[in-house]
């Protein structure tokens, strides 16, 4: 593939950026390994695995309480990791909290909604192309409450219907929680005008960046968004960790999530006063080792530039639809104009779960089924699909490891 621009240099570094990623060295059912399973989970490249190794080897402890010197250590570790991340979303440091996961992070609003702001009658803007923990923690919200949740719809391409969403703006909502890149389709959203149609309207706007995270550089000051969530393991880091980013009024405002230590300020049997965010929503022992870990892991892709990173994805986008494109009886779910590489197919009366083993077979990984977006193939009127999603590592080789082994898995069916 020619590339020419600075923008592109990736396409050059590749083979070391692969380098760096161990398990992708292996081979799976006699075949190397192509790995393209990224929208569930990405690699860790070993600055990721030994600044974890690192912890537990040399000062495993826990934070914040001690004064001893490990505990100092890691409590530095911890905190300078909150710093790593502020950095790379455009954040203050104290707008970060640390949490499980996305769905971690969006159950913290949503309960906070649910406890101090949602009323009947009041409603939620969601989208048809929600990850179901985008979905379930609002209609918990809503149904305690008597609110509403509120769809806005896409086109057959898998596109958001903007004049639908301008529509539904009005004083009821109290909130718009969307997602910045569908898992499913690779639709990416509008989010700047996403956030700036409800700002009109004085209404804030929670986005789930599960997806873009690794793929698409992120201004959360700039975007002027109000909550962000992300999941660490998607972005080169561990599981366990993830973040929520919050304007600071609203971290001020929402309740606490749970309570435990850290969180709180002063604890008597009769009154307890909390923490300052972010550690007022941090109760009991955070995942300390994970939190370092997605410090390394932002820091590894900050190196690289998220901004290059997108520009060397978007051009393996490119080459992988259009080779997908050449097989017979395939047809893609969800061709948006702005996209990202998660590339969902069915090919002719195949199920995705069928393709997706004999994938497997050939030393392939992709992900089958309903992505947890049950609602979204209940719209297209599918069980599932079969999903190839790219991360920086992945290259032109794997893509044609992957027509090829389609092509195979579809003769074996027929
Ligand atoms: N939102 C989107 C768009 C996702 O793709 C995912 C995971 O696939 C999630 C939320 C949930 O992320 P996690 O399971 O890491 O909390």
């Amino acid at each position: 593939m020619e590339t020419t621009t600075a923008e592109h240099i990736i396409w050059q570094e590749a083979d070391l950026i692969r380098n760096e990623f161990p398990i992708l060295k292996q081979t799976v059912n006699g075949r190397p390994l192509v790995y393209l399973d990224n929208g569930a989970t990405t690699q860790k490249p070993v600055s990721v695995i030994r600044s974890m190794q690192e912890y537990y080897t040399t000062y495993n402890s826990n934070v914040h309480r001690g004064v001893h010197t490990l505990s100092q250590q890691a409590t530095a570790a911890y905190e300078a990791a909150r710093h790593q991340v502020a950095a790379f979303i455009g954040a203050h440091h104290h707008e970060v909290v640390f949490t499980k996961g996305t769905t971690d992070a969006i159950n913290l609003v949503a309960n906070g909604f649910r406890k101090d702001i949602l009323k009947e009658g009041d409603e939620v803007i969601i989208s048809a192309m929600e990850h179901h923990s985008n979905i379930v923690p609002w209609q918990l919200a809503c149904e305690e409450k008597n609110a509403k949740v509120k769809v806005v719809p896409i086109n057959e391409k898998g596109e958001l219907d903007m004049d639908k969403f301008r529509s539904m703006l009005n004083s009821r909502v109290k909130i718009v929680a969307i997602t910045w890149v569908s898992n499913t389709m690779g639709t990416v959203n509008p989010v700047k005008e996403i956030i700036s149609l409800a700002h009109e309207q004085g209404i804030p706007v929670l986005l789930d960046a599960a997806q873009a995270a690794a793929h698409i550089p992120i201004r959360v000051h700039e975007l002027d968004v109000d909550f962000l969530a992300l999941s660490g393991h998607k972005l080169f880091g561990p599981t366990g960790i993830g973040i929520l980013y919050g304007k600071e009024s609203w971290l001020d405002k929402l309740p606490p999530y749970q309570g435990g230590g850290d969180m709180i300020k002063h604890v008597t049997f009769e009154k307890t006063t909390y923490n300052e965010p972010p550690l007022k929503f941090e109760a009991g022992t955070p995942a300390i080792c994970e939190a370092i870990g997605l410090g390394a892991a932002v820091a590894w892709a900050s190196k690289l530039g998220i901004h290059r990173i997108n520009a060397y994805e978007h051009q393996l986008t490119e080459y992988a639809i259009n080779a997908l494109r050449g097989i017979p009886g395939l047809r893609f779910i969800g061709e948006a104009k702005h996209r990202s590489g998660a590339i969902s197919f069915l090919v002719g009366d195949t199920h995705p779960s069928d393709v997706g083993v004999l994938l497997d077979q050939q030393g392939i990984a992709v992900r089958t089924g309903h992505h947890c977006t049950q609602p979204l193939c209940d719209l297209f009127g599918i069980p599932g699909t079969v999903r190839a999603s790219l991360a920086v590592y992945n290259n032109t080789e794997d893509i044609d490891r992957l027509v090829e082994g389609v092509q195979k898995a579809v003769t074996l069916l027929g």
